[in-house]
């Protein structure tokens, strides 16, 4: 079964941060497969802006090696490379001086729809905001989208949300979670509020516990100054992690547009509980045989920053009061591995006596590598010798039920982009989702600061701190492999 590509009505992107590495990695390749699908016509328009001086000619070149290095779509032709690139241009623009503004407004068409993509630090958010305003490029219709970080806590998020706010409103900000736009992500909710058979479930009533595993197998290696001031709570637990909470705890939104869904993922944040200090446990690897530990990666050979963290979170609410959510992430773990796993409680009385085991239905949501989804169902274990329970996986590969070329889905970049385009905020972050989140995450980081500890160590290739072991075994629980 192919899916239907609808073509989207043309627009002018513009790449604030064009010459950049998320730009040259992601946004460039995510048009150019948009371009080859059909969904981004001839008529559209995307110009690339920075500082660094180049004519459009040679912004074609960076954007064909770019998309050379990035793209791994083998289908995609040489000359449709060719007709991509020449609707591309350049514009050589400072976004804190008045260079290069007045060219960009005369290169802006009257009538497609208008996009900035600010691809560039967060601290020129805010000059970009004014100068669109200022030079009168914006107008009520047109549409930023603003990368992550999206502050470093709750009051320069709120500064930021402040900055934006000046010029545009709500309804023309899209905030990227690019967890957001996996194709498991969304079919998450396709699955909760899809069919009758999880929701009636899906409560503490049913759910033992939820584990949301983000694993990295790689180190900071050539980011360690950004990670450095960052760490593991504010790059990726306080955006995608938290996200991806919402998505599996939120109440059923009445229907699937923006403000109800995203309305219902507020309601989850708020409802989070403080975090016991004994709840949290934060890591740093070491290095082993010829790779560095995170402190020869990084300036600071004292840092105390965090390259994993592991939390026990409750929701208090009637829904999953009882229910935790444990939760972490790092880098230099065992493998690439991202997951939700939601474990229902066993069966409240076992016909089949001790031998046959203990049993548990387990929905796995994989996110990377291999999105897809996986019911592990109890049945009885073939062949004669009496009841021998095991566990196996129904399967719901997307390629075997819906054919090969359903495994070919947009990245989550691509679908992004093109929801921009479309004017759907649904899968973008609203700011109170945002600054709730802060609100959530700043006594946690707070608390680090006033201990003065460090963080654990933890060898590369490892699960983590054993500490994050405990966090579950305490309780009876453990956490799933973390495999590749
Ligand atoms: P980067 O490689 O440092 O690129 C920054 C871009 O901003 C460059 O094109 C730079 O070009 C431009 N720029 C800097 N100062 C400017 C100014 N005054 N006026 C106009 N342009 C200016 O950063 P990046 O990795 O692409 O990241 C961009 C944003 O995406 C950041 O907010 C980052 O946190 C976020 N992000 C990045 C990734 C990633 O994988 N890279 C992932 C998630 C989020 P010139 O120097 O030529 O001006």
């Amino acid at each position: 079964m192919v899916s239907r590509v609808i073509p989207v009505d043309p627009f002018d992107l513009v790449i604030f941060g064009g010459t950049g590495d998320l730009a040259r990695r992601k946004i460039l390749p995510a048009l150019f497969r948009r371009f080859c699908a059909g969904q981004m016509g001839t008529d559209a328009r995307v110009v690339g802006a920075a500082r660094t001086e180049m004519d459009s000619a040679a912004y074609r070149e960076f954007a064909r090696e770019a998309i050379t290095e990035f793209d791994d779509n083998e289908e995609c032709a040489a000359e449709s490379l060719d007709g991509f690139l020449e609707q591309l241009s350049y514009i050589t623009l400072d976004a804190r001086g008045d260079t290069g503004w007045q060219a960009m407004k005369a290169a802006m068409r009257d009538g497609p729809i208008q996009a900035f993509y600010f691809s560039v630090g967060p601290g020129l958010f805010g000059d970009l905001a004014e100068r669109l305003h200022a030079y009168e490029i914006a107008g009520p219709d047109s549409r930023i989208v603003v990368e992550k970080p999206f502050g470093r806590d709750l009051a320069s998020a709120q500064a930021l949300n402040k900055g934006l706010a000046k010029h545009f409103d709500e309804s023309q900000i899209y905030r990227i979670d690019h967890y957001l736009g996996k194709e498991t992500v969304q079919n998450l909710m396709a699955i909760r509020f899809g069919n009758t058979l999880f929701e009636p479930l899906w409560n503490a009533q049913y759910v033992d516990h939820i584990q949301i595993t983000v694993a990295e197998s790689v180190g900071v290696g050539t980011r360690g100054g950004y990670y450095d001031k960052s760490g593991a709570m504010r790059d990726m637990m306080q955006n995608h992690l938290m996200q991806l909470l919402c998505l599996i705890a939120m109440e059923p939104p009445a229907k699937f547009d923006p403000a109800a869904v995203r309305d219902e993922k507020l309601k989850v944040i708020r409802a989070l509980e403080p975090v016991d200090a004994e709840d949290v446990v934060r890591g740093q690897y070491e290095g082993t045989g010829e790779l560095p530990g995170y402190r020869n990666q990084v300036e600071n050979r004292d840092t105390r920053t965090e390259s994993f963290v592991a939390l026990k979170a409750r929701i208090g609410n009637w829904r999953w009061a009882g229910t935790p959510f444990y939760i972490r992430t790092g880098k230099r773990l065992r493998a690439r591995a991202s997951e939700i796993a939601v474990v229902f409680k066993d069966a409240p009385h076992s016909i089949f006596g001790a031998d046959a085991g203990r049993h548990r239905n387990i929905l796995t949501i994989r996110l990377q590598p291999n999105e897809g989804i996986e019911l592990g169902v109890t049945i009885k274990e073939p062949g004669p010798g009496g009841m021998r329970l095991v566990d196996v996986p129904l399967d719901m590969s997307f390629a075997e039920a819906l054919g090969p070329d359903s495994a070919d889905f947009p990245d989550a970049y691509e679908r992004l982009i093109m929801d921009v385009v479309r004017g759907d905020q649904t899968l973008f972050m609203r700011g109170d989702e945002v600054e709730a989140a802060w609100a959530w995450v700043d006594p946690i980081i707070d608390a680090w600061q006033e201990v003065e500890s460090d963080p654990i160590l933890y060898a590369s290739g490892s699960s983590g701190p054993d500490d994050a072991l405990r966090l579950m075994h305490k309780d009876g629980r453990r956490w799933r492999e973390i495999k590749p």
